[in-house]
């Protein structure tokens, strides 16, 4: 997964995460421990997290 800068930190996808691999304020996508599942693909209200690409840091 990769997350986009539009990224609005609303923490709709730290909420949804399965794994409890997303934080709130420091939301990072670790590619090694994302089971690219898409919950918090779905949920995200601006699209900002898309499948495919490196790991981003907000
Ligand atoms: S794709 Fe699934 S496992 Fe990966 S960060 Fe999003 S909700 Fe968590
Ligand atoms: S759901 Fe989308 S806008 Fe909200 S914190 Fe996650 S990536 Fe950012």
């Amino acid at each position: 997964m990769r997350l986009l800068d539009k990224c609005r930190c609303c923490g709709a996808c730290v909420n949804v995460c399965p794994y409890d691999i997303l934080e709130l304020e420091k939301i990072v996508i670790i590619n090694g421990e994302c089971k690219e599942c898409g919950t918090c693909s779905i949920v995200c209200p601006v699209n900002a997290i898309q499948r495919g690409g490196a790991d981003h840091k907000i």
